[in-house]
């Protein structure tokens, strides 16, 4: 069983998180504006499932979506491997992929994502991250649009779990072990 956690306040609040979501959003049709092609929306499940989701509310480019899951070993013995779960099944080649992902921690598995769909000769390939931990990078990565850059705390809800769990929240919140 899972060791119990207890939340802090929330880190970052709905409102700030829609506000966040809908300068993002501005960002980036602004950026895709003038391309003339769809937009390949790739969700890195299952973490980045509502802030893609609410994202996506907001374009108003011509958008296609697929989801992408991957399960990184990191920690002390990472030997940097990243296991593909499910690939995309939408063509990629030649359009404008945008991998959107729920956190950028290490670095491995976003630099790993971002390898793996260019090897599909996307016209272009960019990252778009609810939140960053860039205190914790190991492995670099080029970020084009950063939600929140927080401290290096272990965080849950909007999407983000804590053993499955947690998902719902809709804050965004700090958790740590019962007790500490
Ligand atoms: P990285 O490959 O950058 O080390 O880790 C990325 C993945 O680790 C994220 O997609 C996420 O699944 C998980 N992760 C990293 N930090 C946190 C965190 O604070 N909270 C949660 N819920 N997941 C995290």
């Amino acid at each position: 069983m899972a060791a119990p956690i207890e939340l802090d306040r929330p880190l970052i609040t709905p409102d700030e998180i829609e506000a966040r979501v809908a300068e993002l959003s501005g960002q980036i049709n602004k950026d895709y504006a003038r391309t003339g092609r769809a937009v390949s929306i790739v969700v890195v499940l299952k973490g980045a499932a509502f802030f893609a989701v609410d994202l996506m509310k907001h374009l108003d480019l011509p958008t296609k979506m697929d989801f992408l899951q991957a399960h990184s070993y990191s920690g002390i013995e990472s030997t940097g491997e990243v296991t593909l779960i499910k690939d995309v099944s939408m063509p990629l080649a030649g359009t404008d992929v945008l991998i959107v992902e729920d956190i950028v921690d290490t670095g491995l598995t976003a630099s790993w994502l971002l390898r793996h769909l260019s090897g599909h000769h996307p016209a272009t390939c960019k990252l778009v991250t609810l939140l960053d931990k860039p205190s914790r990078r190991i492995y670099p990565v080029t970020i084009d649009y950063t939600g929140f850059s927080i401290p290096d705390e272990f965080v849950l809800g909007y999407g983000l779990d804590y053993e499955e769990g947690y998902r719902n929240l809709p804050a965004i919140y700090t958790a740590r072990p019962v007790g500490e």
